[in-house]
């Protein structure tokens, strides 16, 4: 009974603070923001251990440093005149690649020269694998009026899910070439999602610019490439965005969780100097057909550089190349639901608190208990390894402490009860419920030691009933057995709350009496006697009857000074009485 309401006190102790802990928001943004740490060790360690490869066929044209300085030598100050760039998209589409993609934005700038940015409007117009990006913001209307768009740059969103985007919400952009925007439709957007800490993660699909959504650069390039552009998609109530069999899964902000394939530098990258020198006859030794292409800065004086959880230092066109390798391999991360992750939670914790009170030992326990949360981490590493799951660590883990801690209390609460239990047993007598010889020699030589050493006294009384023998002849051993109970309260009855009184055997007890001399010890002597010869004792048949008992008094140190003769010496007594007629206290 009580080790049942102790584990339901702990079961309710830890419901209460699993409870405070899910309802805190600081504390679950602080977890979650460990738990991210913990995203980003899973990727390190997978990509370490050669678990992922980034695609071949994806290539970066990079605005590097070196690329910089060309610029600035061969054209002046950045931004590069737009023709070159349509040299540089003649230069590829020689080679048939499957997509040219600019993480780059054309807006109209004082250095833009209508001929050369008409060359750039007329490459677009001329092939349909080309791809360029538009920024949204939240600009002030005084600064610009936003401008409106045309229905093909839109996607229609069936939003089945709970996701509100509000995040991801706009009012506001810096254009791009009209004559671009009036040229394709192959026009993505290229706002990113980052995490508290500044780590870029995620990436939206799709974002809202007023009441209407756009596609992401990368979901836009890869969309054509899978041959699924469409003008509508449903995103369905597990917040999965659909595209034909796909399913992308996006986080409770609208943003698809990535996953990483290496530091900066996984792909191929190619200055931009070096292509800018091949359409003017120059030398480059690499074949683009078939290639997706992305061109991007990477140059640091250029500032598109962000932190992703297998590096601090990552080139914007990166992430982009990263999210269409996602897209292509179908790769991305699907975060398991905060309900599955609280029951797995809850789980692991029953595993746990059943293991620390099943398990006696407590090493054993706690290896255990450690080894059940290390082969719960080896799942959730292997679960994002092979299938893209997300299974938080940290909730779990806390859970499991709590149930750890909260399991070893009940426990010791549980035990330490127990023991007492165990030590009332090994010190009382059944029967009596008065103390047990080998309690009485124990607490007779205790109290010796302790007189001898202060030079105290103390005495002891040894109780016999009087012709016990023929009692339970006479009344059967039941009867026999009520008397002795109804004795040993009476003498508990009549002595100090110090005094320790034993079942010596048989029906003989005894009383150690500490602090007490002769005189005290004699006249409670007699007191007792007197009581029991006037008390009725109960019969096991109903009736009552008259007990007497005969005692002997021994005081430390006159009559001893060695338990052996103090008993001695008190039983001396005792016979005293019995052969002076019983029913007193010897002398
Ligand atoms: P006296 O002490 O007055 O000389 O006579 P007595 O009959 O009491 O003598 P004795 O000490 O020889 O007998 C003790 C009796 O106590 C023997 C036994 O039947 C009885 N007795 C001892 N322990 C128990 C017990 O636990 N229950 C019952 N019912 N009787 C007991
Ligand atoms: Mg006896
Ligand atoms: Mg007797």
């Amino acid at each position: 009974m009580f080790k049942k309401i102790s584990y339901a006190i702990g079961i309710i102790f830890f419901a209460i603070f699993a409870f405070l802990i899910l309802k805190n928001a600081n504390l679950s943004s602080f977890i979650d923001s460990v738990e991210n740490r913990t995203f980003d060790l899973r990727q390190t360690i997978m990509i370490n251990e050669g678990a992922k490869k980034a695609s071949k066929d994806i290539v970066i044209v990079a605005i590097d440093d070196a690329t910089y300085e060309y610029i600035l030598d061969t054209y002046g100050e950045w931004p590069l005149p737009r023709d070159i760039y349509a040299d540089m998209i003649n230069y590829l589409e020689k080679q048939s690649p499957r997509a040219i993609a600019f993480d780059l934005m054309f807006v109209k700038s004082i250095k833009s020269k209508n001929l050369a940015d008409e060359m750039l409007i007329n490459a677009f117009k001329k092939y349909d694998n080309i791809y360029t990006s538009m920024n949204f913001d939240n600009q002030s209307e005084d600064l610009r009026t936003p401008p409106e768009f045309s229905d093909k740059l839109k996607l229609n969103i069936e939003n089945n899910s709970r996701i509100d985007f509000s995040q991801l919400t706009f009012t506001n952009c810096r254009t791009i070439l009209q004559g671009i925007l009036n040229a394709t439709s192959n026009i993505g957007i290229i706002n990113v999602s980052r995490s508290d800490d500044g780590v870029l993660r995620k990436m939206p699909l799709v974002v809202k610019y007023k009441d209407d959504f756009y596609p992401q650069l990368a979901l836009k390039v890869g969309l054509n490439i899978l041959g699924e552009p469409h003008n509508t998609y449903e995103i369905d109530k597990n917040s999965d965005f659909i595209i034909g069999d796909r399913k992308i899964y996006l986080d409770k902000d609208g943003s698809a969780i990535l996953n990483w394939y290496g530091p900066a530098g996984t792909y191929t990258y190619i200055p931009m100097y070096k292509l800018i020198k091949a359409t003017k006859g120059g030398k480059l030794d690499y074949n683009f057909s078939n290639k997706i292409i992305y061109f991007g800065t990477t140059a640091s004086s250029l500032f598109d550089i962000k932190t992703v959880p297998t590096g601090k230092i990552y080139p914007g066109v990166e992430v982009q190349a990263t999210y269409v390798n996602n897209i292509i391999d179908n790769n991305f991360i699907r975060k398991v639901d905060k309900g599955y992750t609280i029951a797995l939670s809850v789980l692991l914790a029953l595993l746990i608190a059943s293991v620390v009170t099943r398990i006696k030992s407590a090493f054993s326990a706690s290896v255990i208990s450690l080894s059940t949360y290390f082969i719960y981490l080896l799942i959730s590493y292997y679960a994002m390894r092979f299938e893209n799951l997300w299974l938080e660590v940290i909730y779990p883990l806390i859970f499991s402490i709590l149930a750890f801690t909260c399991a070893y209390i009940i426990k010791y609460l549980v035990k330490s009860r127990d023991f007492e239990q165990q030590y009332k047993l090994a010190t009382t007598d059944g029967l009596t419920e008065l103390f047990n010889h080998r309690y009485f020699q124990e607490q007779l030589r205790r109290q010796l030691e302790h007189c001898k050493r202060y030079n105290t006294s103390f005495s002891l009384i040894i109780i016999d009933i009087d012709f016990f023998k023929k009692f339970n002849d006479n009344f059967g051993h039941q009867s026999g057995d009520a008397v002795l109970r109804q004795v040993a309260q009476t003498l508990k009855r009549n002595v100090r709350a110090t005094d320790i009184v034993c079942r010596y055997g048989g029906e003989e007890m005894s009383i150690i009496l500490p602090n007490t001399s002769e005189e005290e010890a004699f006249s409670t002597a007699q007191k007792i006697c007197d009581r029991v010869a006037q008390h009725k004792f109960k019969l096991a048949n109903g009736k009552d009857t008259n007990v007497t008992i005969s005692l002997g008094v021994s005081t430390f140190p006159k009559d001893g000074d060695t338990a052996e003769t103090m008993i001695a010496s008190a039983d001396k007594r005792l016979y005293d009485a019995k052969n002076n007629g019983r029913n007193q206290v010897g002398k």
